[in-house]
């Protein structure tokens, strides 16, 4: 009794590509690093059933910047970033995560792009909740798109 048995009459053929990507787009695990008003946006996310965000990075592979960085405070966010397998992905999410908003000071990093890669760049001040969903929502059609191979290159910097 073989495995064709088993199947009977039904018939699933995919690429492993396809196969793959469509586990790791339905298993997205939100990795946070809120830091102020953005992050209230992100928590208000929840109410939406993304109650999944969970603070571990090393099961993580979405990280979600919300808000100002410092520049003392990137080495942490740069840690969290190395200690998320590959492979994984980053929504920058509002003015001062991207760009550093209004707060042009020597304390804050004008952008975390310049330290890690990001996928989302998410505008706004802040942006709603239903952005952040849509943002994931594009992050699952970029994860439909990567192929397994060859592997995606970790600490690359988006352009
Ligand atoms: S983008 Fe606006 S809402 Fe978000 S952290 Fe900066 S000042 Fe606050």
């Amino acid at each position: 009794m073989g495995l064709e048995s088993q199947l009977g009459d039904n018939i699933f053929t995919t690429t492993i590509d396809k196969f793959v990507n469509w586990g790791r787009k339905n298993s997205l695990w939100p990795m946070p690093f809120g830091t102020a008003c953005c992050a209230i946006e992100m928590m208000a996310t929840s109410r939406f059933g993304a109650e999944a965000i969970r603070f571990s990075p090393r099961q993580s592979d979405l990280l979600i910047v919300s808000g100002r960085i410092s520049i003392k405070m990137m080495p942490v966010l740069k840690k969290i970033y190395d200690q998320m397998p590959d492979p994984k992905w980053v929504i920058s999410m509002g003015a001062c995560a991207s760009t550093g908003g209004v707060f042009d000071t020597y304390t804050l990093v004008q952008g975390v792009d310049g330290f890690i890669p990001v996928d989302i760049y998410l505008p706004g001040c802040p942006p709603r909740p239903e952005d952040l969903i849509d943002a994931v929502l594009q992050i699952q059609r970029i994860v439909e798109q990567e192929s397994i191979s060859p592997k995606r290159q970790s600490g690359a910097i988006a352009s």
